[in-house]
C-alpha cells in the first residue's frame, strides 16, 4: 500500500476511535457548609483509637486544593444560594440568587447543559430537592424563598421537551404535592416513578424516577433509621445512570450532604459528624464506582463554612472524639426527651450522651427539667437545647464563633479522569467553568 494512503488511513482510523470514545460522567458532591474544621474533626472522630496513628479519610486521599467562596455582595461571606449558582452555572451573584446573575438574569448551569446535549441527568440530597443548592442547577429564581416556583420549575423548565432531572432523590414532599398543584402527579403522567419512602429505594427499576421521602429536609443523618441515606440515593442513583439500557448516554450526577450546614447552624458537633459520615462514606462508594467506571470525573467541595467550628476551644488543647461518638441524638431531641422523662431525666442524659456532669451542674439541670413550663414547650426545648450543647461543647472542647456562614477558602476534592483539573488555589466559579470543558 502506497505510504501516504497508510497515513490517511491511520488518521480516519484515529479519529473515529477518538469519535466513538464516550463522553465523560460527571459526579458533583457539595458538602453544605463542609469547612476544613468538619474534615478535621472527621478524620478524629473517625479514627481507630486502638491504634496508635491518626487514620486518613476520604477526604484526604482525594483533597486537590482549595477554592475561595465570596459572593457578588462586596461582603465576602456567601450564602448556599449565591454559593450554588457559583459552583452550578460558574457566575458570581448575590446572596439568595438561584440561577440568575446580579442583574438577575437566568445563567446557564452545568446541569441544564448536559442535558441539552443529550446527557442523562441526576440529583440526590438530603434536603427539600428545592433547597438553596439543588435548586440552582435546576432553576431560576430572584430569592431562594420562593419555594414552591422553584419545585414547580422541576416541571416546568422543559429542555428538549422533557424536565430536565431524570433522577430526583432527596425532600420535599410539602412542596411538590400541594392543594393548587400536584408535582408528584404530573411527573407520573410523564412516565416517571413516585415514591415517598425511602425503605422503597430498592423498588425503583428504571429512569425516570421522583422519590421525595419526606415532608421537608430528611431525618438527621444521627437519628435516622437510614443514617446513610446520601449513601443509599447514590448507589441507587448510579445504577440507574449507568444501567445497560442507559449506558449509550453519559450521565451528570449532582449530590448534597446538605445537612452539614444545619448542623453548623445549630452548633452541634455530634449532629455534624453524623452528617459528616454520610458524607464520607458516599465518597467511598463513588470511588468504587469509578474504579469499575473510569470515564467519569467526580469532584467535591463545600459551598462555605458554617458555624466558625474549632477544634478546641477556650484555651484547652485538646478535642475529645470519643465524647462526641457516643452522642446519640442531636441536641433538641435530647432536650425533649429530657423534658419528657421529667425525674427520671439522669437515665435518659446517660444513655444519650454518656457524659458525665459535675455536681452543680446536674442541680442546673435538675432544676430546668423539673421546673418546666410546660404551657411555653417550645420555648422552653430552645433553653434547655442551649444548655445541652453549652455541656457538650465543653465536655469535647468544641468551640464555634457563629451560627451563620464564614468566608475563609474551603477545600476542593477529586477523583477520576483528569482530577488534576481541580488541584491548587481556585475560584469556585472556576468549578464550574472546568466542568462546562468536560460537556461536549
Ligand atoms: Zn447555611
Amino acid at each position: 500500500m502506497h505510504k501516504l494512503t497508510l497515513v490517511l488511513l491511520a488518521c480516519i482510523l484515529c479519529t473515529s476511535v477518538r469519535a466513538a470514545e464516550p463522553n465523560t460522567n460527571i459526579i458533583f458532591l457539595i458538602g453544605d457548609g463542609m469547612g476544613v474544621a468538619y474534615t478535621g474533626a472527621y478524620r478524629l472522630y473517625q479514627d481507630d483509637l486502638t491504634t496508635p496513628e491518626l487514620d486518613a479519610t476520604i477526604f484526604d486521599e482525594m483533597l486537590v486544593g482549595m477554592a475561595s467562596t465570596y459572593p457578588d455582595d462586596h461582603n465576602q461571606v456567601t450564602d448556599s444560594a449565591a454559593a450554588a449558582t457559583a459552583l452550578a452555572t460558574g457566575v458570581k451573584t448575590y446572596n439568595g440568587a438561584i440561577g440568575v446573575n446580579a442583574q438577575r438574569s437566568p445563567v446557564v448551569s452545568v446541569l441544564d447543559k448536559a442535558k441539552e446535549l443529550g446527557y442523562l441527568t441526576g440529583i440526590a440530597v438530603t434536603c427539600q430537592v428545592n433547597h438553596a443548592t439543588p435548586a440552582a442547577f435546576v432553576a431560576h429564581a430572584d430569592s431562594r424563598q420562593s419555594y414552591e416556583k422553584i419545585a414547580d420549575q422541576y416541571m416546568d423548565l422543559k429542555i428538549h421537551g422533557k424536565p430536565k432531572v431524570d433522577v430526583i432523590f432527596g425532600g420535599g414532599q410539602e412542596y411538590f404535592v400541594r392543594k393548587d398543584r400536584n408535582l408528584a402527579k404530573e411527573f407520573e403522567a410523564l412516565g416517571y416513578s413516585y415514591n415517598a419512602d425511602i425503605k422503597d429505594l430498592s423498588k425503583i427499576k428504571k429512569l425516570p424516577a421522583l422519590g421525595l421521602f419526606s415532608k421537608g429536609g430528611l431525618t438527621p443523618a444521627l437519628e435516622s433509621e437510614h443514617p446513610l441515606r446520601l449513601v443509599e440515593m447514590t448507589e441507587k442513583s448510579l445504577e440507574l445512570l449507568s444501567a445497560k439500557s442507559a449506558q449509550k448516554k453519559p450521565f451528570l450526577l449532582m449530590l448534597e450532604a446538605s445537612q452539614i450546614d444545619w448542623c453548623g447552624h445549630a452548633n452541634d458537633i455530634a449532629c455534624a459528624m453524623g452528617e459528616m459520615r454520610d458524607m464520607a462514606e458516599t465518597m467511598k462508594l463513588i470511588k468504587r464506582f469509578i474504579d469499575k467506571n473510569p470515564n467519569t470525573i467526580f469532584v467535591a467541595t463545600a459551598d462555605h463554612s458554617t458555624g466558625g467550628l474549632s477544634v478546641g476551644a477556650k484555651g484547652q488543647y485538646q478535642w475529645n472524639a470519643a465524647v462526641v461518638r457516643n452522642i446519640k441524638a442531636t441536641a433538641p431531641t435530647i432536650a425533649r426527651q429530657l423534658l419528657a422523662s421529667k425525674s427520671n431525666w439522669k437515665s435518659v442524659w446517660q444513655s444519650l450522651t454518656q457524659i458525665k456532669l459535675a455536681d452543680d451542674e446536674q442541680k442546673t439541670l435538675d432544676a430546668f427539667i423539673t421546673q418546666a413550663d410546660e404551657n411555653n414547650s417550645e420555648l422552653v426545648v430552645g433553653q434547655l437545647t442551649a444548655q445541652v450543647l453549652n455541656y457538650i461543647d465543653k465536655y469535647t472542647s468544641t468551640g464555634w464563633t457563629t451560627k451563620g456562614h464564614t468566608g475563609e477558602y474551603v477545600q476542593v476534592f477529586s477523583y477520576g479522569k483528569g482530577k488534576n483539573n481541580f488541584e491548587g488555589a481556585i475560584d469556585n466559579t472556576d468549578i464550574a467553568k472546568k466542568l462546562f470543558n468536560y460537556l461536549k
